[in-house]
């Protein structure tokens, strides 16, 4: 008898009681293959020798600061490095504890910002109706996904919303992709405009969307083109990046890909690893600087912030990516399983859709392939396909939702870096039985 609130009040999940590298163990003697790193999270696999020194170390040294007495060496550390490897001018890092809280510091940041710039009506986010940003209440009423968001509606504030760039989906027949871009770009100029220029505070988005719809990266030129119009109203950029961030797509910062420096970027899932809970917000030094000059405080703050057991970890995690030379196992290892994915399921007249960027990667299910008819939501095919993959040792991300009124079903996979060509032929096998035994049922 569990006395948690889980994620299925029904049902308990099973024990996990290990793991190492590819695999998780449960109590039951099953053994998984983490193919989707919890929630595109383990980006190193699990008990990496490294990580687990480091966070010892720190451990025997300071395991708790108070930031408002202290800072530390491994936080100062870990600040430096994001910051090397960040997108033009993103020189100031805070730090929290996921994704969620990221969102929510980053959104804080930017109000500020305006108010000490002396624009203090400024109180509008806009997002895009496909999206997800995190399950607090002011990073779900930013998010798009609609069934996270129904019992807290009146709670949330109110979001104008964009088209997301999901081409397999709206781009029309005939339309060309520079013309489908362009579109998308009229439709956010077209809600500025609306919004009025001079109340909007940023435009939130994730460069590849992840939880709500699966690994879909954005048309060439798009946040170019996003870029250009925030620039020409006075709009902040803000960067989603706490699940395509920190090596997943290839790249440190996935928007690095479309040549583009946002004002604001949060990251988490992969900073961590999953050995710790930790996120970051990076923001551009002219922004920082203005509350600098001003009241020479940001309003905010949580008691575990800049952890130093979580810096560690996620200090040991970006020294392994790079001795390891990661980013580039994920370019091959990404070409690789996208390579397997299309022999495996290109001809399966369920699988609309294979996409993604680096190794975040999904399948996008569908009744008809010709029509893209959905399959209907009271099937819950994602989560039978989850089962299934449970059942055959394998751990994916299934997502099923409504977007733009249409039900979806997607298999999210986020393999770590360490993956093998074998381990991902291995995945992309056990996926190909688990999901023909879901469609079978
Ligand atoms: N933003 C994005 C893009 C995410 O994918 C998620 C989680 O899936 C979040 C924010 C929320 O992060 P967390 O679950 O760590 O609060």
């Amino acid at each position: 008898m569990s006395h948690i609130i889980h994620r299925n009040l029904r049902h308990a999940p099973p024990v996990a009681v290990s793991a190492e590298g590819m695999l998780v163990r449960d109590s039951r003697g099953s053994t998984y293959i983490d193919a989707s790193g919890g929630a595109a999270v383990s980006s190193l696999g699990h008990a990496h020798p490294a990580v687990i020194e480091a966070m010892h170390r720190q451990i025997d040294t300071i395991a708790y600061a108070h930031t408002a007495f202290f800072t530390t060496e491994v936080a100062e550390e870990l600040a430096a490095r994001l910051v090397a490897g960040a997108p033009q001018g993103l020189s100031e890092v805070y730090f929290v504890s996921g994704g969620s809280e990221a969102m929510e510091t980053a959104m804080k940041l930017a109000r500020q910002y305006a108010v000490e710039s002396g624009e203090t009506q400024r109180s509008v986010f806009i997002a895009r109706r496909q999206s997800y940003h995190g399950n607090t209440l002011g990073a779900l009423a930013v998010g798009g996904n609609e069934w996270r968001r129904k019992p807290f509606a009146p709670l949330l504030m109110d979001v104008p919303r964009v088209a997301p760039c999901y081409e397999y989906r709206d781009r029309k027949p005939g339309q060309t992709q520079g013309d489908y871009t362009a579109s998308l770009l009229q439709e956010l100029e077209g809600a500025i405009l609306d919004a009025g220029p001079e109340n909007v505070i940023a435009f939130c988005a994730e460069p590849v969307v992840g939880a709500t719809g699966g690994a879909i990266p954005p048309t060439p030129g798009y946040f170019r083109g996003v870029r250009a119009i925030c620039d020409k109203y006075g709009v902040l950029l803000l960067a989603d990046e706490v699940m395509c961030g920190m090596g997943r797509t290839g790249s440190m910062y996935s928007i690095e890909q479309d040549g583009v420096a946002p004002d604001i970027v949060t990251v988490a899932k992969g900073l961590g690893a999953g050995y710790q809970p930790i996120g970051a917000v990076l923001a551009q030094g002219w922004l920082v600087d203005r509350l600098r000059r001003g009241s020479g405080i940001f309003q905010h703050g949580h008691t575990y912030i800049g952890h130093p057991v979580a810096a560690a970890a996620a200090l040991a995690v970006q020294k392994v990516i790079e001795q390891e030379d990661l980013l580039a196992a994920v370019r091959m290892r990404g070409a690789s399983m996208m390579a397997m994915l299309h022999n495996a399921f290109g001809r399966n007249e369920h699988v609309g859709d294979i996409r993604g960027r680096g190794l975040l990667l999904a399948l996008e299910l569908v009744q008809d392939r010709e029509t893209k008819q959905p399959f209907s939501p009271e099937r819950r095919l994602h989560a039978a396909i989850k089962s299934q993959a449970m059942a055959h040792g394998l751990m994916v991300y299934p997502m099923g939702g409504t977007i733009d009124g249409q039900h979806g079903d997607h298999i999210l996979l986020a393999p770590p870096f360490i993956a093998t060509d074998a381990d991902l032929a291995e995945i992309v096998s056990r996926l190909v039985d688990a999901v023909n035994a879901a469609l079978r049922v």
